[in-house]
């Protein structure tokens, strides 16, 4: 063979190499890639996630435009002047950093100091009690009633008649609703009224809630709304109290922005703290407040949406208001199962179920009495609110998910009690 031949040989070799390697390289790839697609999971399904109306930017632009980026401006004015026309009942709100912060002047306002007793709904976040601690007072905790889930006003009137007789008068009552429920409204003013202890309504949830036409928020001594990223409308995270005069409103702002007396030099006769919310943020909440409507509504057909899908599941009742008296924004939708053991139903492997769908779903809170921060204090009731909590779950709930979102969920659902 010439050297001619030679060259075309090794040329033809070489280029089958070359051509082997790119088809096992693409073989390989596209072997990965539809391992990788049959692996990978649906997006997640998540119990709350923020929901923005459209115009958030609009207002956060101005506050750009003239510079008010801090603790003060235009926003800030506007926002709590939506709420107050919003909750009505001659409200005074002020604009804060977290439901927290005003949680905990509240309990300031209220009066609370170092060794007080404080009442408080068992069955909540921890930071409807949390604030109890900061004032170094004594939370006192009390039982849920099986109807709003909420305080209990027998076991309410029990604790406080005790604490009573064991020497101190608590100075505060902290009432939750649940999940956008209304609390028994008339029933817990009747206890706080005979009494004479101040209401701390906890309305984090429910804003867009009522009861006989009223908004919830405008039921306590003080109020209080969340604005966090999980909440019906979110300023990505802040809070408010509601007050009903102009004088505790100011003297609410004052202890938010640093206790500062009326002088030319930063002079301090009080406790301050750095709790006002920016103008930015309230700026997003003022886009959020053209929208909130909106969102009860969409919250509220989720509502629907559940008490559809287990209508026919006699082991599963989703949590609803008692009557018409009660108007729920249904923040989170919530359900309470029957365990049975024998056809392997309960509370964490329904759970499991949804996790395994990528769908979040919560067991209902802890209650306060049973976590280790606060279990060494006093308790009153029986078990409502711990049996709530081994058989409840919240479901997802946000007033922005899809039919192809909800076709997810109900095709877990009938998997699961098929
Ligand atoms: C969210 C929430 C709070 C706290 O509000 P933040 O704005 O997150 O500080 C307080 N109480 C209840 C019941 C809540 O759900």
């Amino acid at each position: 063979m010439g050297y001619a031949s030679w060259a075309v040989t090794l040329a033809v070799v070489l280029v089958a190499v070359v051509s082997l390697k790119i088809f096992i390289n693409v073989i390989t790839i596209n072997g990965l890639n539809n391992r990788f697609i049959k692996k990978m999971k649906p997006s997640r399904i998540y119990i709350s996630s923020p929901h923005m109306g459209g115009f958030e930017q609009k207002y956060v632009q101005e506050a750009f435009d003239t510079n008010w980026i801090g603790p003060e401006g235009l926003n800030l004015n506007g926002f709590e002047h939506d709420l107050e026309d919003y909750l009505d009942q001659n409200s005074f709100v002020g604009a804060l950093s977290s439901g927290t912060a005003a949680i905990h002047l509240g309990l300031i306002l209220l009066g609370v100091k170092a060794g007080d007793e404080v009442i408080c709904q068992s069955m909540t976040f921890s930071a409807s009690a949390n604030p109890i601690l900061y004032q170094g007072a004594i939370p006192i905790f009390i039982d849920s009633e099986p109807e709003t889930w909420n305080l209990c006003p027998l076991a309410l009137e029990e604790a406080i008649v005790d604490r009573i007789s064991k020497g101190k008068k608590p100075k505060a009552i902290i009432a939750v609703h649940l999940y956008g429920v209304p609390y028994k409204v008339d029933e817990i003013r009747i206890v706080a009224d005979k009494y004479g202890i101040p209401i701390l309504e906890d309305a984090a949830e429910a804003l867009g809630s009522s009861y006989r036409g009223q908004k919830c928020g405008t039921f306590g001594d003080i109020g209080v709304l969340s604005f966090n990223g999980n909440k019906i409308i979110t300023t990505s995270g802040g809070g408010a109290i509601v007050t009903h005069s102009a004088a505790l409103k100011e003297k609410a702002l004052f202890y938010a922005t640093q206790s500062r007396d009326n002088a030319p030099h930063y002079q301090h006769s009080e406790i301050g703290y750095n709790y006002r919310m920016s103008n930015i943020c309230a700026g997003i909440g003022r886009g959020q407040m053209e929208v909130l409507d909106d969102h009860v509504a969409l919250r509220r057909a989720m509502h629907d949406f559940y008490v559809d899908l287990f209508q026919d599941i006699d082991t599963v009742t989703v949590f609803s208001v008692p009557n018409a008296d009660y108007f729920a924004n249904y923040w989170l939708s919530a359900i309470v199962l029957e365990p049975n053991s024998v056809k392997e139903i309960d509370r964490e492997s329904l759970r499991l179920a949804f996790e395994d769908a990528n769908i979040e779903c919560r067991p209902l809170w802890k209650p306060m009495h049973l976590q280790p921060i606060f279990e060494k204090y006093p308790y009153y009731g029986g078990t409502v609110a711990e049996t709530l909590f081994e058989n409840g779950l919240c479901l997802p709930s946000g007033s922005n998910l899809s039919d192809e979102e909800r076709l997810r969920i109900s095709e877990v659902v009938k998997n699961y009690f098929k």
